[in-house]
């Protein structure tokens, strides 16, 4: 988390900064600054930036006062995890554009482990941008940076958490299908109206790795929480889920992450 001396020091460099210059674009500097200490990352803005495939493109960034606003969502959101976490989970740096696309397919969001940085596309994907998209998007994307940091394997299979989806269950073929699939017929992939025991939604279906993405946005998101509180309520398999992952995310850091609200996994 961010000390009060960070917030203090980043306020006097932008006033003595806005004293100096006074030109167009410096609240947006503020911003990032600001943010950027908060986060103890890099924050990029109108920069283009190589990925590691040489396969993410991206449009230029949209006007100053929605990256601003995005800004102030992502500093909402990434200060829920404890100081140190998003550097130990190789999100050293936040790239922030728009219309962002992996192999020109659309995407929200890139988490490249391989370079430590997080692609974030400020206008969501699929013309879907709303605060409570974006920020789900958010917790998403970090987590499996964090995966990545623990297994070095994006999509590692743990087999301690497939067995809780009992005899038979197979997982789909990863979120890369679901996007397309979503593209080729509209699928219904996030409406979290747990298809079977032990899934939120359909998009946990397609992978280990992606059901415990998707479990982590619904408990670190304010909007998606009562949501995920009345399905841990319900679902016995959710819950050990959910259990599960709190221990992943002990043995990751100390102290372990807090989830935010009254969410109780124990
Ligand atoms: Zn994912």
């Amino acid at each position: 988390m961010t000390t009060w001396r960070s917030f203090i020091s980043a306020a006097l460099v932008c006033m003595a900064f806005k004293a100096a210059t006074a030109q167009p674009g410096d609240d947006l500097r503020c911003k990032i600054e600001e943010v950027s200490l908060a986060l103890g990352v890099k924050i990029v803005v109108n920069e283009s930036v190589p990925d590691s495939w040489g396969a993410v493109s991206y449009g230029p960034n949209a006007d100053e006062g929605e990256v601003i606003r995005y800004l102030e969502l992502l500093h909402h959101e990434f200060t829920k995890y404890p100081e140190g976490y998003l550097k130990q989970s190789r999100a050293d740096a936040i790239i922030l554009v728009q219309n962002l696309t992996f192999c020109e397919q659309p995407r929200a969001a890139i988490p490249d482990p391989y370079k430590k940085q997080l692609f974030l596309s400020i206008n969501g994907a699929f013309r879907i941008a709303s605060s409570r998209y974006l920020a789900h998007v958010m917790h998403h994307e970090l987590h499996h940076l964090t995966e990545y940091s623990m297994w070095k394997n994006m999509t590692f299979d743990w087999h301690e958490w497939i067995l809780l989806n009992g005899d038979g269950f197979c997982y789909g073929k990863g979120g890369a299908e679901a996007y397309a699939d979503y593209m080729a017929n509209g699928t219904d992939f996030y409406t979290p109206d747990n298809p079977q025991q032990g899934f939120i939604n359909r998009y946990s279906l397609t992978g280990d790795e992606e059901d415990r993405a998707e479990l982590m946005a619904f408990l670190m998101t304010d909007y998606e929480r009562p949501v995920i509180a009345k399905l841990l309520k319900k679902d016995l398999i959710l819950r050990e889920k959910s259990k599960l992952l709190t221990r992943l995310l002990q043995d990751f850091r100390r102290p372990s992450i807090q989830f935010p609200g009254s969410i109780r996994t124990d």
